[in-house]
């Protein structure tokens, strides 16, 4: 039987960087593990559009299609700011996901012991903080038509349209109920089910995907103004939340931010089944390309190499793997290990992008 395939896509500014590290992560799996890929890489972003004048071409847009999952560094910086919006780097990440149809984006907020007190919030609330936040990724206000900003009576108005079909909510209730069968068995559905019509729909929908084929889990519904009040009151109360593209967006960013830097941030965006049962996906850290500090070898590869375990996790059914990755991140956090991006609040030593990469494939070689 043929490796899985996987496509990487480092980008550009700290994508590349910090993918580098992923790679060494790979090749360690390959040799020692004997969990072997078939890996090629490709451009994306700025570096895409300085070899061909576009962001994404269409032979990495079709390869993309065919390997079993995408791996992506981030995309964008200052030299492409005046470029046509046409052809700007982030298009090309928002090709991959239109075109994969990548309707669930996972995004988890767990908090690591030793980064406890990093976060904003008392480090009881928040240590050993792991929860799943399921967004709606194609469809909602951020597609909806009629949108526009328009005339009436002589004066502008901006119209954005929060729409959902049922299949729509369906497919990414499902992948949610999924999620909690593997982790904590408890969903949160949010949505303003009190004042929106589209959040009526969302409710009922969830309810009888449910009662349908998940009956075993447990669902709550949450008005998601709650949700975000006990997202910073008592987030620990959460396993996975879903939640539609709008709400999401919000409620995302603030869970990200229960947890500490940008640095640590994992996500995965997943789509329908493929032949071989796997879903459609592609994995990437949550930040950006991060121009300040490119080139330095200070920027934190962890959230890369946690989007890689997802990927161990969701496309490649490695739990055990994935679990091996996470824990070594982890040991290297508890030795004291750090990137700068992690000093202010401990004031630890810090190390370079590939030292901590070298750092959690050592703790790797001691735990096997
Ligand atoms: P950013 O995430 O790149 O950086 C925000 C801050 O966090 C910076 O101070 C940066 O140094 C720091 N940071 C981010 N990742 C880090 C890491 N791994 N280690 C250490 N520090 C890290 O966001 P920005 O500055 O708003 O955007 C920069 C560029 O990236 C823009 O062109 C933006 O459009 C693009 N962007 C791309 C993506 C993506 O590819 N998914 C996401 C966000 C922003």
């Amino acid at each position: 039987m043929s490796n899985p395939s996987l496509l990487i896509l480092p980008g550009d500014g700290i994508g590349q960087e910090v993918m580098a590290e992923v790679k060494k992560i790979i090749d360690w799996f390959g040799d020692k593990q004997d969990l072997k890929f078939d890996v090629s890489e490709d451009l994306v972003g700025g570096a895409a559009y300085d070899a061909h004048g576009t962001p994404l071409h269409d032979d990495t847009m079709a390869k993309a299609q065919e390997v079993d999952a995408v791996l992506l560094g981030a995309v964008g910086g200052p030299k492409y700011d005046d470029l046509d919006f046409s052809v700007k780097p982030e298009r090309g990440l928002l090709r991959l996901r239109k075109e994969m149809d990548l309707f669930a984006n996972l995004r988890p907020a767990q908090c690591f012991d030793a980064l406890a007190d990093f976060s904003s919030l008392k480090k009881d609330i928040v240590s050993g903080l792991d929860i799943m936040i399921v967004r709606e990724l194609t469809s909602g206000s951020y597609f909806g038509e009629p949108r526009g900003i328009f005339t009436e009576n002589n004066e502008r108005v901006g119209i954005n349209t929060q729409r959902y079909t049922e299949s729509e909510i369906e497919r990414v209730a499902r992948s949610a109920f999924e999620l909690a069968k593997r982790r904590g068995n408890k969903v949160c559905s949010m949505e303003k089910a009190n004042v929106m019509e589209s959040g009526i729909l969302w409710r009922d929908v969830v309810t009888e995907v449910h009662q349908a084929d998940y009956a075993d889990v447990e669902l709550s519904h949450m008005y998601a103004d709650n949700g975000a009040m006990q997202l910073v009151r008592a987030p620990k109360q959460f396993d996975v939340i879903l939640t539609d593209n709008l709400f999401g967006d919000l409620l995302s960013d603030c869970a990200a931010m229960l947890t500490g830097s940008l640095g640590m941030l994992p996500s995965a965006s997943l789509g329908a089944p493929m032949e071989n049962g796997r879903p459609k996906a592609m994995y990437e850290p949550v930040h950006g390309s991060a121009p300040d500090i490119m080139g330095q070898n200070k920027a934190n590869p962890s959230a890369c190499i946690l989007s890689f375990a997802m990927a161990l996790r969701y496309s490649f059914d490695q739990g055990d793997a994935a679990t091996m990755l996470e824990k070594a991140v982890e040991s290297v956090l508890a030795k004291g290990i750090r990137t700068a991006d992690l000093m202010q609040a401990d004031g630890g030593k810090a190390v370079s992008t590939s030292e901590m990469g070298d750092a959690i494939i050592n703790e790797l070689n001691a735990n096997v």
